[in-house]
């Protein structure tokens, strides 16, 4: 299934087709009203008529992509971390990055599900988990933060039974497809635009991050091998 598309997405790719068809239509238009003018003794006449037909044809078809841009619908959806509206065009059925805050926006049965706020035990640094969050590694330090569960468990991670002073450096070794979930995991993780992370997939092996604890490297390689990617990760000291 591909991920849920962004209305600016649409809106953008409707008007840059009007843009570019009517900059053409204009173009196509003008030259056609040229030979007109000077048609001489009517050999350039029905090429200017194409011409005019032509460009009147690419205009229409501009207004017509304008139009569809009125059309385009919207999901809006806020983000939980950092209260930026995100617009979709329908209700996400999977969880949304936000473009603004770089986070994985939880979402259950169409809706972002509110984000609980804790503290780092190690840096103080601000950090959030929902009731989707497995484990909570923080954003600044990366030390692992125990997170209280509804029925008063405190959930630990899985990956956090070894802890070593080593620093580790993750790469990908392969994937089976570049899908929009191994994209956007990707971009989430390493800050990447689209278009960098579909560049990186095209030059494996490639070092993701570097310098990482253990942890981390763990929980990043089942995340990734979750979308179908193959990493690896070794001690750099
Ligand atoms: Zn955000
Ligand atoms: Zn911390």
């Amino acid at each position: 299934m591909p991920t849920v598309q962004r209305s600016s997405d649409v809106i953008e790719a409707h008007s840059e087709r009007a843009v570019m068809a009517g900059i053409a239509g204009v173009i196509v238009l003008a030259i056609g009203l040229v030979l007109f003018v000077f048609r001489g003794d009517g050999m350039f006449t029905v090429l200017a008529m194409l011409l005019l037909a032509g460009g009147a044809g690419a205009l229409i078809y501009a207004g017509y992509c304008a139009l569809q841009v009125r059309k385009v619908t919207n999901y809006d959806i806020v983000c939980p971390y950092c209260s930026t509206k995100v617009s979709l065009l329908t209700a996400p059925d999977r969880d949304v990055s936000c473009r603004s805050c770089l986070r994985m926006i939880p979402i259950v049965d169409g809706k972002p599900i509110s984000v609980t706020q804790v503290r780092c035990g190690y840096c103080n640094a601000l950090n959030y988990y929902s009731d989707k969050t497995i484990a909570l590694l923080c954003e600044e330090c990366n030390h692992e933060i125990p997170i209280s569960r509804v029925d008063g468990q405190t959930s630990h991670s899985k990956f956090a039974v070894v802890d070593d002073d080593k620093t580790y450096e993750l790469r990908m070794i392969a994937f089976e497809h570049a899908t929009d979930d191994l994209i956007a995991a990707l971009q989430h993780t390493l800050a990447l635009n689209r278009n960098q992370v579909k560049q990186m997939l095209e030059e494996l092996p490639v070092t993701l991050l570097t310098g990482i604890p253990r942890k981390k490297a763990e929980m990043l390689t089942a995340q990734l091998s979750s979308h179908g990617a193959s990493c690896q990760y070794l001690p750099l000291n």
